[in-house]
């Protein structure tokens, strides 16, 4: 059996572990045999020193097989789903899901829960009256049958070492390492059971990857994760520096997500979900127009089957936040930055997210951008509007936007929302 201390020191001092090392690692660790102290220096160590790609590989799979697989043989559909790594405002998945669904495919779109600054797509969908969140495996199969669509919470089963190393990295400052971040989301999707995955690697300041290089190098090693464990797998890199759409909280950007199912989406939200949209059908081997879905309602339709399934009532009103107030233009001019990293801090602070996993949130809370970068702006314009049912969360929130607007006397370069793609 080998000594966990020895580990330790091989991976700090530059050294690789075996698959045999790999497996009873993470086997020892999940039956307490291992100490969350030792395995705080393994992951300190794998941060500074990595894991070369078979490394990588048997880390992923030894994290998978710490639970069970999800069984979507009875699926009539090639399945595909979709991961974001997580941005201000991005509530893609709620449009892109039916969408996909719409033309043909399957969609198992097991999701989390907001932490910090970036929302969660289980928390927003949440504010639909009677909407349920946690499906047994036999349900997801069932809602998958029948409506071609489902968003619902990973259960326990998947990947549950993930939870564990998660929570470990969280407070021993080890979640910013690729290896690390590609193994976590790639053990829970490829567990998921998916036949086919894009994954929407955000960059910019409200992403977790901030520069370009790191964001690429990020979506190449879950790439490859996926494509080694036979998922087909593509990334799309889009931008992150401002909002996506104009909404950011949950039942604010649930009532974004239907205006664009209705066809009245802002641009950049409509430009990222079909591109995903088109790269997910590629991969499913389903030749078909998602504009045309999206234009025509029937992605309207099948998200209504979709939240009607899970119990809500799609036609339901949504919450509405007591209390508004606005930031407003400080000159005349074109607004030329927005960042994204402050809107997503100020809707939590007032209530949209959450600073302990175990936190409620608020579902009207959250902030709308009423100018984006581009727009034309006059001097006590508002260009925020700030949401939340308790008025003493105001003031936090507007400290984390000051300094957040940019306005100038020319427009900015018009910037594409998707970067780059890669895959084969
Ligand atoms: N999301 C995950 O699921 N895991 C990470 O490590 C980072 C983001």
């Amino acid at each position: 059996m080998p000594d966990v201390v020895d580990l330790i020191r091989a991976k700090r001092d530059g050294g690789r572990l075996s698959g045999s090392d790999i497996d009873w690692l993470m086997a020892a660790y999940t039956g307490g045999q291992i100490a969350d102290e030792q395995m705080s220096a393994l992951l300190m160590a794998i941060f500074f020193r990595g894991l070369d790609p078979a490394e990588l590989r048997t880390w992923t799979a030894a994290m998978i097989s710490s639970g069970e697989r999800l069984d979507l043989s009875a699926v009539p559909a090639p399945t595909v789903d979709k991961h974001s790594t997580g941005g201000v405002g991005d509530k893609v998945s709620l449009i892109l899901a039916p969408l996909v669904a719409s033309c043909g495919a399957a969609v198992p779109q097991l999701s989390g829960r907001g932490l910090g600054h970036t929302g969660g797509t289980l928390d927003k969908l949440e504010s639909i009256p009677g909407w349920r969140a946690r499906l047994d495996n036999a349900e997801i199969v069932s809602v998958l049958r029948t409506v071609g669509c489902v968003i619902c919470a990973a259960g326990a089963g998947l990947a549950p070492a993930d939870r564990r190393l998660y929570a470990l990295r969280d407070v021993t400052g080890t979640v910013e390492s690729i290896p690390l971040i590609a193994s976590s989301i790639m053990s829970k999707k490829i567990a998921e059971g998916t036949g086919a995955l894009v994954l929407d690697v955000k960059v910019g300041s409200g992403a977790f990857m901030k520069q370009v290089d790191a964001a690429r190098e990020l979506a190449r090693t879950m790439v490859e994760l996926g494509q080694a464990a036979g998922v087909r797998t593509s990334a799309l890199l889009t931008r992150m520096d401002t909002p996506l759409g104009r909404a950011a909280g949950n039942a604010l950007e649930v009532e974004e997500s239907v205006a664009t199912l209705r066809g009245a989406g802002p641009e950049d939200l409509v430009e990222v979900t079909l591109a995903l949209a088109r790269e997910m059908l590629a991969l499913a081997g389903i030749q078909a127009d998602p504009a045309a879905a999206l234009a025509d309602g029937r992605a309207l339709a099948r998200y209504q089957e979709m939240i009607a399934a899970q119990g809500g009532d799609p036609a339901a009103p949504l919450p509405a936040a007591a209390h508004t107030t606005v930031v407003s233009a400080a000159e005349s001019g074109y607004l030329r930055g927005l960042d994204a990293f402050a809107v997503g801090v100020a809707a939590w602070r007032l209530g949209a997210g959450r600073a302990r996993k175990e936190d409620a949130v608020s579902a009207s809370a959250g902030v709308v951008c009423v100018a984006k970068p581009g727009d034309q702006v006059t001097a006590g314009q508002p260009v925020l509007e700030l949401r939340t049912d308790e008025e003493a969360r105001f003031g936090r929130a507007l400290e984390a936007l000051e300094g957040a607007i940019s306005i100038g006397p020319r427009p900015p370069e018009p910037q594409p929302a998707v970067l780059e793609r890669i895959g084969s």
